[in-house]
Formats: C-alpha cells, structure tokens, sequence
C-alpha cells in the first residue's frame, strides 16, 4: 500500500512521469513527450506552462473544452450528493438520459455502459439475441474500427490490430467500402447485422458514400438484417447533427454512442428499437459502472449544452462554426499541392496529405511544436477532432498552423 500524501505523489510524478510509467505502465500506447496538467476551453496547458490549442479533445471526448465551469460544478456537486449504486437499484438520472437519448436518436431503449468498445459490444450481442441463433453473421466493411474488445475487434478491420489476437470470433465478413455490389452480394438470410460508421473515423475520416447508403437500406429491406450504427466518433453532434445516420438516410436498430456524450467522462451507451430490446431478458447483459449518477449527470449536462438543432446551443454553434471550417481547409487545400483531400463535416475533419499513401506522423510532430495538437490516422490523413466550442478564431490559428507547417516541408 503506498503511504505517499498527494503532494509527493504530485512532485514524483512531475519529476519522473516518463520513467515511472516505462517502469509500471502496460507499455501499449506511444505517447508524445508532452506531459499535460490542466485545460481551459480550447487549450491545454503542459508542465512547462506552455499552452497548445487543442485539436484532439482527448480523441474526440471533450466537446464541451477543458475546465468547463457548468460541468465541474456539476460533477462536483454529483461527488457530494451520490457516485454510483450499481445496477441492483434505481436512481434518479438513468431514465432520463435513456429518454433524451431515445428522443435524440430515433431509438427506443438505452444500455448504458462505460466506452465506445462496450457500447459496440453490446450491439453485437443484442443484434445475435435477436436472431436467437437463427443467424450468426456479421458484416462489417474494410478500413472499419469499432474498438479493442474482442467482439468489436472482430469487426474491425485493420490486421494490425487483429492478428496478434486471433483466433477471433467466426464470421464476419468484410466488405469492400467502395463496392456496393459487394454488400449486397454479402448480406443474405444468415447474416444477423451490417455494422457500419456513417463517418469512417480511423479510416481517414470517410463518410459512406451515397451509393452504399442506398445498398445498405436495399439489403437490410431485402433480407430482414439488422444495422448497427457505429456513432462513437462522428455522432453526439459533431457534425452539426445528433447523428450522422439519420443526415445519410440510414435507419439503424441498434446504435453505439461514446466519446462525445460524457464530455470527458466515461460513458457509453447502446440504444436500441424496442424490436430488438423486446429480446432482451433480465440477467442477459450488464455492467457494475454502467450509467451511474456521476457518468449520467456528466453527459445530462452536455446534452443541455448542445441543445438541439434551433435551440441556440453548442450544436448549432457546430453547424455555425462549420462552414467557416469549410472555407478555412478549401483555401489551406488550394494553397498546397501536397493535400489530396479535405473530408468531414461539423467540427470531425480529415486533411489528407498522402497522394502515395505518405505518412503524415511528420505533419502532428511539427504541429505539436508549434503549438497544435492534432492526430494521424489511416496513415496519410491528419484528423481535427476539437472541442465543439471552438470559435473561428480557433479555426484560423489551427489552419494557420498547419499552413506554416506544410509550408516548411515544401
Ligand atoms: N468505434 C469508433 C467509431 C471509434 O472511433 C472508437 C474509438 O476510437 C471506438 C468504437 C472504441 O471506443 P473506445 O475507445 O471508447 O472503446
């Protein structure tokens, strides 16, 4: 049992952050060398006392910005009243985050949960339930990721992240992102559900295509399946919209929502029709943290801050902000050759450098360096993920950044 007061452990940590965690650490993450203390709104501040503006959010997860006054108090104020109970009991604040949900999404019921993974999880397991073993099939598509848990990493696509864990579970079928004849020919009267993110997030920012929307809808119509939308990283509002399904023309019975809703604290939750929650029994699922007063009073809070779309709130400030985004990237695209694309939409964003698959991790170091945070993803692409906060001045001086940053290369 360690003995240290708070203060020592602080001065340790500042002392020697790096070497304790390569000591006891599970050394799966490679961090940047930046070691981050505190945030206020757009911006964190590093032990050195240097500011960075913050295009990352911790991976799309602080919509509100750091230090967010609203938030704290009322965290603050749920660590007073009451944290957790478990599941074993009612509390006051579940049913009305599963109803505003419901409202939100077009989907009846809730299960709440604690990430993303989960949350995929659970539609896993609710869309086989429905089935009750008459079907087994998954059909997921190339360049997908919905996370590290073994089911939702049977469904992800990317063989780095797969092989080290094989065998994983049978049955899945991945289908080319591009080729909606090759979805239709796939979906057929075994197949249980077609997982999909309307907006590829670790795919390079994507969004599916008009074609394969309507190739979805079509055999989903044809064969009874059932559609699962991943909306952990483009849903919640990001895009100016609560989802990024219901802006496509897709009709999911199941939904995975994550990141963005607990505005920093950790909550997932899988919403599903009353259809497919007509399956569901007592004892079949479950989680001990799950939808407890702290993660359900954290994301209440974001979703009286995002209002909805004509409220005035921060999701209409998404779609202000937004074509002001539009502008900003069109002139950063027109400037530089070496972009091969700009994708995205709201405040999630994808600059993609890579016209022979190049490697834009040299494009993050530099920014970092001078100031901005922003991350790499499906190799080329460099992804703006901030806090839906952010104001065109935001915009401007990350663009800004990144201009100069591009420019130096050349
Ligand atoms: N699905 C999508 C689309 C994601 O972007 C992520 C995380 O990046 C996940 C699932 C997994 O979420 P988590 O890391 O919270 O388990």
């Amino acid at each position: 049992m360690t003995t240290h007061t708070m203060t020592d452990r602080k001065a340790a940590v500042a002392m020697n952050v790096q070497a304790l965690e390569a000591e006891h650490v599970l050394q799966v993450y490679k961090r940047a060398n930046v070691v981050f203390e505190r945030g206020e709104g757009v911006r964190l501040i590093d032990s050195n006392g240097r500011a960075y503006l913050d295009f990352i959010s911790g991976v799309g997860v602080c919509s509100l910005g750091h230090g967010h006054a609203k938030l704290a108090a009322a965290i603050a104020d749920q660590a007073k009243t009451l944290l957790h109970t478990s599941n074993l009991f009612y509390h006051p604040l579940q049913g009305e985050l599963a109803t505003r949900l419901a409202t939100l999404t077009g989907l009846d019921r809730a299960f709440f949960c604690n990430s993303g993974a989960e949350a995929v999880e659970a539609c896993l397991k609710f869309s086989r339930r429905f089935w009750k073993g008459t079907r087994t099939k998954y059909v997921a598509f190339t360049h997908s990721f919905h996370g590290r848990s073994m089911g939702a990493l049977s469904v992800t696509w990317d063989d780095h992240y797969r092989a080290p864990f094989a065998p994983l579970i049978p049955n899945v079928v991945f289908v080319d992102v591009n080729d909606p004849a090759a979805l239709t020919a796939a979906v057929d009267d075994t197949t249980a559900a077609i997982i999909v993110e309307p907006i590829q997030g670790e795919g390079g920012v994507r969004p599916i295509s008009p074609a394969m929307v309507a190739a979805i809808n079509a055999a989903c119509a044809a064969t009874g399946t059932l559609l699962i939308a991943d909306e952990i990283q483009c849903g919640s509002g990001r895009t100016g919209a609560f989802t990024y399904s219901a802006t496509l023309g897709l009709a999911p019975d199941l939904m995975a929502l994550a990141k963005a809703l607990g505005a920093g604290v950790p909550i997932g939750a899988a919403m599903f029709s009353n259809r497919v929650a007509a399956e569901a029994a007592p004892g079949d699922h479950g989680s001990t943290y799950g939808g407890n007063l702290l993660a359900c009073r954290a994301a209440l809070v974001f979703l009286d801050e995002l209002g909805v779309r004509g409220s005035g709130g921060v999701m209409d400030h998404v779609r202000a902000v937004s074509a002001h985004f539009d502008t900003a990237l069109a002139r950063l695209k027109a400037k530089h050759a070496s972009i091969v694309g700009i994708r995205g939409a709201g405040v999630f964003r994808g600059i993609d450098i890579g016209p022979s698959g190049e490697d834009a991790g040299w494009v993050v170091s530099a920014a970092l360096e001078r100031g901005l945070l922003v991350n790499r993803t499906s190799t080329s692409v460099i992804r703006l993920l901030p806090p839906f906060i952010i104001t065109e001045q935001h915009i401007d001086e990350a663009v800004g950044i990144l201009d100069a940053v591009l420019q130096e290369k050349k």
